[in-house]
């Protein structure tokens, strides 16, 4: 049997080839409609482009496009080929892009036409072999395409292992330098696999797809399931709040970041009636405010379900399908992925006691690209991944995510969980988000201070006189910052060491 993705993709095809397989929206219709007959002949002739290249196994592709059908047609074509995509985002300027290539090695990059000049230039210095570009704008524009046209579209899949590599991630950099996780055929088809279960993937769902291709979110998490259940995806661009209410009476499922969610319930068009034909909105990346859980609830009827996942194992928890979905919570295990809370002395915490959360599954990668060492640090001996997050276990088994390890406040010697002050912060009148740091401090090792985006004039000796009601002491915040938002990036996640290292000088 081959072990290969795309052979599971492909083994799942709908049985009429034609069917649309990726819709990309123009004006009030469609355009650039790819039936699965033309996605596997789209796909054929890139995996030949690639084969022709005589790369050595193993060869790892880097891409940073736009998004664009024919951008996932290229991460197709990579997993048919048998080579190993690295999607890379599109922010990424010449000191990011010098800082995966020479981390990477690819053989070959691909790019948009108007970095080209640049990259090119820094790619083959680097070692690269060949540079094509890919168009999102032109259709069947850029050398990629126009290399690939002439070549067969018929592509014997590669065989491959379960353990091969088919991707490297790029973890997104929250708490340091991004490290290469690498996925294998396995670890992506277990995944897919499980989620198509636990989600209730069919054929007939439709996927309004606005997520960005370059994390495992809009890649894997959302793109596999469709690709594996025959579903199709109506793929924009990128997020737009206005294109997503247009096209959701369209969708089935919607998956975004929490930000995407916030953005929605700007919008007045937002209804039930809207809604109506989406049978699960899906949230994850980052914590989703329990604010926004219950506006969306009560604007739409329908009850976000949270999940959990990382670049190094996809998906690890979910809130059920069918069962009670709640705000706040991650929730159990999905069936083939075990989760353990460990506390300092490596033992497995009690119900609801805050500890390292752990995972071990089929979904869990092979190890950290270039970085043996690392990989052998955050595994355990037994073989459980560290996930670097904190988190606890109801009765019930829902996962609560409490924070980063590396985000744990230790102020005179007390361990301080900065979203157990973020929930109190939050559910202040006034107050819209929180974020809660540790700055060096001279008595105290670290101070608890807050970061508070508010809509209303709030004073911070009110907000700290009111806390010490509330929560103890050590835990209340020594000064609080008001902003007009948090630094996010693109997955909309909260940029701690941003605001440690603005307000790092608050106590000295
Ligand atoms: P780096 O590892 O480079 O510091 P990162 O961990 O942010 O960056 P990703 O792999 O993209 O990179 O993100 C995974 C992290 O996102 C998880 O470890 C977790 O902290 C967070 N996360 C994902 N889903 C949720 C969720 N539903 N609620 C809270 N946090 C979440
Ligand atoms: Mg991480």
């Amino acid at each position: 049997k081959n072990a290969n993705l795309f052979s599971l993709i492909e083994a799942n095809f709908p049985t009429d080839l034609s069917a649309p397989c990726l819709k990309m929206p123009q004006g009030t219709g469609f355009i650039n409609e790819y039936s699965w007959d033309d996605l596997q002949k789209a796909s054929a002739k890139i995996a030949n482009l690639l084969t022709s290249l005589e790369l050595p196994k193993g060869s790892r592709i880097a891409v940073q496009v736009e998004k664009s059908p024919e951008a996932l047609i290229l991460y197709l074509a990579t997993l048919r080929a048998g080579f190993i995509f690295i999607p890379l985002n599109t922010a990424y300027q010449t000191a990011e892009m010098r800082y995966f290539i020479q981390d990477a090695q690819p053989a070959v990059v691909v790019c948009s036409p108007k970095n080209f000049g640049w990259l090119a230039q820094l790619a083959f210095q680097l070692g690269c072999s060949h540079v094509f570009t890919l168009d999102d704008k032109l259709p069947n524009q850029g050398s990629l395409l126009q290399r690939a046209a002439p070549l067969s579209s018929q592509f014997q899949t590669v065989q491959c292992e379960p353990d091969q590599i088919a991707s490297i991630i790029y973890t997104s950099g929250t708490t340091g330098l991004s490290k290469g996780a690498m996925l294998s055929h396995q670890n992506l088809s277990a995944n897919a696999l499980t989620l198509q279960k636990t989600w209730h993937w069919q054929a007939s769902d439709v996927l309004l797809h606005s997520l960005p291709l370059f994390h495992v979110h809009g890649l894997f998490i959302s793109s596999n399931v469709a690709l594996i259940s025959g579903s199709t995806m109506i793929f924009l661009p990128k997020f737009d709040a206005a294109q997503v209410l247009k096209f959701l009476p369209e969708s089935t499922v919607f998956m975004g970041v929490p930000t995407y969610y916030v953005r929605l319930l700007e919008q007045a068009g937002l209804t039930e009636q809207l809604c109506s034909t989406v049978r699960v909105f899906i949230s994850g990346s980052a914590p989703l405010l329990a604010e926004t859980f219950n506006a969306f609830q009560q604007r739409t009827a329908k009850t976000i379900l949270e999940r959990y996942g990382m670049s190094e194992t996809n998906i690890i928890s979910s809130n059920p399908y069918d069962g009670e979905r709640l705000s706040n919570t991650v929730g159990q295990a999905l069936p083939d992925v075990r989760i353990r809370i460990v506390n300092n002395e490596g033992q497995t915490c009690a119900e609801d006691e805050v500890g390292d959360i752990q995972v071990k599954g089929p979904n869990v990668f092979k190890g950290y690209w270039n970085r043996p060492e690392k990989t052998t640090q955050e595994f355990t001996k037994d073989g459980f991944f560290k996930t670097g997050d904190l988190g606890k276990l109801d009765k019930n088994a829902y996962l609560s995510i409490i924070g980063r390890s590396k985000d744990l406040i230790i102020s005179g010697g007390y361990n301080i969980y900065p979203k157990e002050i973020e929930l109190v912060l939050d559910a202040l009148p006034g107050v819209v988000e929180s974020a809660v740091i540790g700055l060096p401090h001279a008595d105290f090792g670290e101070a608890v201070c807050a970061v508070l985006v508010c809509n209303m004039t709030l004073d911070s000796a009110q907000i700290i006189a009111t806390l010490k009601n509330q929560i103890a002491n050590f835990k209340v915040p020594k000064k609080i910052f008001m902003v007009k938002e948090l630094p996010r990036n693109n997955m909309g996640k909260v940029q701690k060491n941003v605001l440690r290292d603005q307000y790092k000088e608050s106590f000295s």
